[in-house]
């Protein structure tokens, strides 16, 4: 296995929700995490390599990246592309330039065909066409896949690739338009105790299905993969289990305390009916997550709230 005591380790990405995460689990691996501010962009190639020059990082976490949800993606194309492709292109690079042990770059499961047969294995991955609304991300993530096998093929690299699944946790977007199914809901059932509201509206049918993971047991895994991960096939990281959005809907219920009715807003596009990785190579390799669904809302719910009472 690999040895991250002692490293210098870049965090890439450390003011979002999964970088973030990776630089508290990290406190707990006795290396010295850098990480780089705003000023420094990572589009600009000669900063980064600069930056590089100077740091010497032995290990890269590649968890910085333009996001969001399909309203934004649709939006902005071409900064979905062009942003994600040069940020990957030019820290690859530069740990490759500056001998860097280890890379690990994080994608998403959006990377995978729209008719991909569930769940969603690795080997499904350019097996046929993406999802139209978010192929502009989707696309600038598959090259930082295939840049790390090209380092790891033409310059012997150690670079890899994990694919998350759904994630949601503290430093989430809570934003009602743009933000993900699992924490609008509990903003919304948040509003809704506090108003004395008798239901909140969810959109869709509720029957979709999803999989959801706390971005704290991605960590873990993003952790686990530098230390005990070496190839050059991406590995998805995912909970292993899926529900309906009904039921999420209803747990959020429960955990925010909220004891009103749902509705369903059928106006609104119920997406691809399921959505669940297939992550039995992670879990061949020793890794499963540990935080409950529940568990996972309540802390969620409880970084919520404490967001909300700073502002
Ligand atoms: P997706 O996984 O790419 O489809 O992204 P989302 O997380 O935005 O949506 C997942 C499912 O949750 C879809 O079927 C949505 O219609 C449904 N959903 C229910 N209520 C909401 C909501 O308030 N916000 C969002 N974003 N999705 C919701």
């Amino acid at each position: 296995t690999f040895s991250l005591t002692g490293k210098r380790i870049y965090v890439a990405g450390h003011k979002g929700m999964v970088g973030s995460a990776i630089v508290r689990r990290l406190a707990a691996e006795g290396c010295e995490v850098l990480t780089t501010d705003r000023a420094l962009d990572l589009r600009e190639q000669s900063a980064v390599r600069d930056w590089f020059a100077s740091e010497q990082p032995d290990v890269v976490v590649l968890a910085a990246a333009k996001v969001g949800g399909i309203l934004a993606n649709d939006t902005y194309p071409a900064q979905f592309l062009y942003d994600n492709l040069m940020i990957e292109a030019n820290v690859i690079d530069a740990a490759a330039q500056n001998g860097a042990e280890k890379l690990l770059f994080l994608g998403s499961s959006c990377i995978y065909p729209k008719m991909a047969p569930q769940p969603i294995s690795e080997d499904a991955l350019l097996t046929g066409p993406l999802e139209s609304t978010n192929e502009w991300y989707a696309i600038a993530k598959i090259a930082g896949i295939k840049l790390c096998q090209a380092y790891r093929r033409e310059y012997g690299c150690d670079f890899i690739s994990a694919m998350p699944t759904n994630l949601y946790g503290p430093g989430d977007n809570f934003d009602l338009k743009n933000s993900h199914v699992l924490p609008a809901l509990l903003r919304k059932a948040h509003e809704a105790k506090e108003r004395g509201d008798g239901e909140i509206t969810v959109w869709g049918s509720g029957t979709p299905l999803r999989e959801f993971l706390h971005v704290d047991d991605l960590a873990d895994a993003c952790v686990f993969l530098l230390k005990n991960y070496s190839g050059e096939d991406h590995v998805n990281v995912g909970f292993g289990e899926d529900i309906a959005i009904a039921d999420l809907a209803r747990t959020v219920c429960d955990v925010v305390g909220f004891e009103g009715q749902l509705s369903f807003d059928a106006t609104k596009p119920d997406g691809t009916p399921r959505k669940l990785m297939d992550s039995s190579r992670l879990q061949a390799l020793g890794w499963s997550p540990r935080i409950g669904l529940r568990e996972g809302i309540a802390d969620a719910y409880g970084h919520f709230v404490a967001r909300e009472a700073q502002d």
